[in-house]
């Protein structure tokens, strides 16, 4: 049985550098993996705007799901979907390079019962560093996390609401912007003058190393 991580469980070294790193549309393609779980479920994706739910569709039909369809489907993808995801392309070799001079920490926002298939995901697919089940905005345990290193720290994620949260509440936290999937990209709210905005890994990776330091 996987316990849940608190922060405070984490051995995070008081002098080297911190990378904080969420998962969906970072380092799992998430909208594809979720968008083939829908359509076992009988619906389908339309990519028309930077949203979730609001991009599912019964066949034939053109209003999208209703938010609550939606979120059951969302929460039952976390039961027995969320195995299925793509990792994106060069995420774990970057990372495996860096964190021989950063620790990495992956904070990620799925719900409570996502915690053994997220754990299992990312140690199947490279990615074996601790995670923080985490909800709502990243901001505080940002700062939290960033607050027990003296070294240089990062925070990759592809929600505009969360890397404003980190510019508000830890504002010395370098800020990153990916989002992996092509089609959701163009959609995405971005302030790249705010956050360092990349498309894949093969620029983010060499970013987060001059970063680090
Ligand atoms: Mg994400």
């Amino acid at each position: 049985m996987t316990r849940a991580l608190a922060i405070s469980d984490l051995s995070i070294r008081p002098d080297a550098p911190l990378l904080i790193v969420d998962v969906d549309e970072v380092l799992a393609h998430f909208m594809a993996g979720f968008e083939r779980y829908v359509g076992r479920h009988g619906y389908e994706m339309r990519i028309d705007r930077f949203a979730l739910f609001q991009n599912i569709y019964r066949p034939g039909e053109s209003e999208c799901l209703d938010m609550e369809t939606g979120k059951r489907l969302f929460d039952a993808f976390f039961q027995d979907g969320a195995d299925d995801l793509d990792p994106v392309a060069g995420a774990a070799d970057a990372l495996a390079t860096l964190s021989t001079r950063a620790g990495v920490v992956i904070l990620t926002n799925a719900p409570a019962h996502a915690l053994e298939s997220r754990t299992g995901w990312l140690s199947t697919h490279g990615f074996d560093y601790p995670m923080i089940l985490h909800s709502g905005l990243k901001g505080p345990a940002i700062r939290e996390m960033s607050g027990l290193t003296a070294g240089p720290a990062c925070f990759i994620d592809d929600l505009l609401p969360n890397l404003e949260s980190s510019a508000e509440t830890a504002p010395a936290v370098k800020r990153f912007q990916i989002i992996a999937d092509d089609r959701l990209r163009p959609f995405a709210p971005v302030a790249p003058e705010r956050h360092d905005f990349h498309v894949d890994w093969t620029t983010l990776g060499p970013a987060l190393r001059t970063a680090v330091g």
